[in-house]
């Protein structure tokens, strides 16, 4: 359930509502707003009489939530949820990019990599340390080692990072290097590892599964806001269907669904949701347009070498062309890059 708190609420009065709440069995997530105070109840009781708290002072209105995730309603926080990563902030008018290559690989190709994407405009860099590979015999990361080289070479660059955490003995080493932490795909519904995530105060940019409906995508996030880690970046990557042309099927007609079911900020990967790289620019202006609030995009130095994903990741000169074309296209969605 969710109580609005009427503007200009005292605390007292919010804290009589969180009481009763609680009474009833609830476990109480607050969320302070410019304007209204919004309580979120889960797990309580559901045959309770909403006048109950309707009359209570301070009070705007109760609703009892009807879809099954709560916290990542849009009814928790109608006015959107900017997520802070450092000095980024990925939800506000700013459309975030989020680029680099698929894995980190050498020291020389993380820098050079960081250079590239800062100076094209991205405010964070990603790269994958542990990767979720489809075949064992494939490059599976460099590990730790990998998150001091991508670590250092953001730096050197003023980026945040972004990086995957495949299993839940990983957070810890991760969180120490990432400013944000990936869950990748085939972990969305890992759901041990969301609860783990839960615990932690690091944003964490959830992607949605090969075959994962939205509203799984929702549920799984709620599994880590249901911990009180509110910090939720979703990211559509494309779902599988029947076609085969591209690797996924770019899905851009999830971004508007998740704005109005959802408060979190979505980012879209159109590397991911095609596996083309002819198909990753056209894919990310409609993203874009389509009102994501940022793009996560594989770039490489040298793709024709690299270790994993060089078909659909961009050289430096299409990032940059890419990045000039977003610069037109968001100020017409009433967005800046
Ligand atoms: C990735 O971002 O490199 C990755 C493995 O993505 P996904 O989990 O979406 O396949
Ligand atoms: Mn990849």
């Amino acid at each position: 359930m969710i109580v609005v708190m009427q503007e200009g609420a005292t605390e007292q009065q919010v804290d009589a509502v969180i009481e009763r709440m609680v009474e009833l069995g609830f476990n109480v997530h607050r969320s302070t707003g410019v304007i209204h105070t919004v309580l979120g109840g889960v797990g309580g009781k559901d045959d309770f009489d909403l006048a109950i708290f309707e009359i209570m002072e301070g009070v705007k209105e109760a609703h009892r939530i009807i879809s099954p995730y709560k916290l990542a309603s849009r009814h928790f926080r109608p006015g959107g949820t900017v997520v802070h990563a450092g000095d980024v902030d990925i939800g506000g008018d700013a459309v975030v990019v989020m680029a680099g290559p698929c894995s980190v690989e050498s020291a020389d190709q993380i820098e050079r990599s960081a250079e590239i994407v800062a100076r094209a405009g991205a405010r964070v860099i990603r790269g994958g340390a542990f990767k979720p590979r489809s075949s064992p015999y494939s490059f599976q990361g460099m590990g730790q080692e990998g998150l001091q080289l991508l670590r250092a070479a953001a730096d050197r660059h003023g980026l945040r990072v972004v990086s995957e955490v495949m299993d839940q003995t990983q957070i810890a080493l991760v969180a120490e290097y990432a400013d944000i932490l990936q869950v990748g795909a085939r972990n969305m519904q890992n759901f041990t590892l969301l609860r783990e995530l839960g615990r932690l105060r690091h944003p964490i940019l959830l992607k949605r599964g090969i075959s994962a409906t939205i509203e799984e995508l929702l549920l799984s996030a709620e599994y880590i806001m249901a911990g009180g880690n509110y910090d939720v970046i979703l990211c559509e990557r494309g779902i599988r269907t029947f076609e085969t042309y591209t690797r996924n099927t770019m899905d851009i007609s999830a971004i508007p669904v998740v704005k109005k079911l959802s408060h979190l900020p979505i980012l879209a990967d159109p590397s991911h949701g095609t596996g083309r790289r002819d198909k990753v620019a056209p894919m990310a202006r409609a993203a874009v347009a389509a009102g994501a609030d940022g793009l996560l995009i594989e770039v490489h130095p040298d793709p024709d070498h690299a270790l994993s994903d060089g078909a659909q990741s961009l050289r430096p000169e299409q990032f940059e062309e890419l990045m000039g074309q977003l610069r037109r296209i968001a100020p017409a969605v009433g967005r800046t890059i």
